[in-house]
């Protein structure tokens, strides 16, 4: 198995309308590559090329007025694809209250999901508020991991207002910062390079031990260059390799990274170890090496 892709959109038709009141502009940004694909198609797409997918559900219901892609849907993909989809992420929209902390406790516990996503500019709200403690609280007892969207987002871009969406909750510092220094033992995943913040987060990422890098929706000619420089070197053991799919085939993202020249063990720390130690997959990769073998 060439990757370890723990940033997917299962991009269906269900998901799409989760994501409506965004999508058109997110066409126009992406050039169409968001369109709604049967799901024999995303599968078919990993298997070509090699790779497991983390796959993330969509709950941003408060905020838009979408419908949601459930965390249960999300699970079932797990069930019926094992050698292609990992226990991935859930979303909880984190405006839900109690009713969504019991479907936090619900996707972890009840479905095995891995950890829970959250995109804080499209559901609109600060992580590092107080009122959002208890979801970090409960998470951290649950032992799941949290892949936070971090840096500026595709969504809105261009469109008057940025369709109304505050770059500000994305910001490494405070919002990582505070939840990770608050939370020493929740497993924190920056998803993106937390662009135009970059040089916050690798300083977040070098300071706070618990908190970790994906470097998902952007290519290597893109990728700020402070944070290419780290990731060969103080963060090498804390950066991990996601696509943005379907907005970068993996395949393709993963012959771009190797195309970079980095010494010989930093690719395979970026592609399959520093995501296997930190999200504790071991388990599920045998499973999905199985299942791939069973094939
Ligand atoms: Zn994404």
């Amino acid at each position: 198995m060439r990757a370890i892709d723990v940033h997917v959109h299962p991009q269906t038709q269900a998901y799409a309308d989760a994501s409506a009141s965004f999508l058109p502009a997110a066409m126009k940004m992406f050039r169409g590559k968001f369109a709604a694909r049967p799901v024999e198609e995303i599968v078919a797409d990993f298997r070509r090329d090699d790779c497991v997918a983390m796959a993330i559900a969509w709950d941003s219901a408060a905020g838009t007025g979408d419908s949601v892609f459930a965390n249960d849907a999300l699970a079932a993909l797990t069930r019926d694809y094992p050698d292609v989809f990992l226990p991935g992420w859930a979303m909880v929209d984190p405006w839900r209250g109690k009713a969504g902390l019991a479907e936090i406790e619900h996707a972890i516990r009840d479905l095995g999901l891995r950890g829970v996503k959250y995109q804080p500019p499209v559901q609109a709200f600060p992580p590092s508020d107080k009122h959002f403690y208890p979801i970090w609280d409960l998470l951290q007892d649950l032992g799941a991991a949290v892949l936070i969207h971090c840096g500026t987002t595709a969504i809105g871009a261009g469109e008057p207002g940025g369709l109304g969406i505050k770059l500000e909750y994305a910001r490494p510092i405070p919002h990582l910062d505070s939840i990770a220094a608050d939370f020493p033992k929740l497993n924190i995943i920056a998803a993106h390079p937390g662009w135009p913040w970059t040089e916050e987060l690798i300083a977040v990422a070098i300071h706070k031990g618990n908190l970790s890098i994906d470097i998902s929706g952007w290519g290597p000619k893109y990728l700020p260059a402070s944070l290419k420089h780290d990731m060969q070197r103080r963060l090498q053991d804390k950066v991990m390799f996601g696509s943005d799919y379907p907005g970068w085939a993996p395949g393709q993202n993963c012959d771009e990274w190797e195309m970079e020249g980095f010494k010989p063990g930093i690719i395979d720390k970026l592609f399959r170890d520093n995501a296997t130690r930190i999200l504790g997959l071991g388990d599920a990769l045998a499973k999905a090496e199985a299942a791939r073998a069973a094939l």
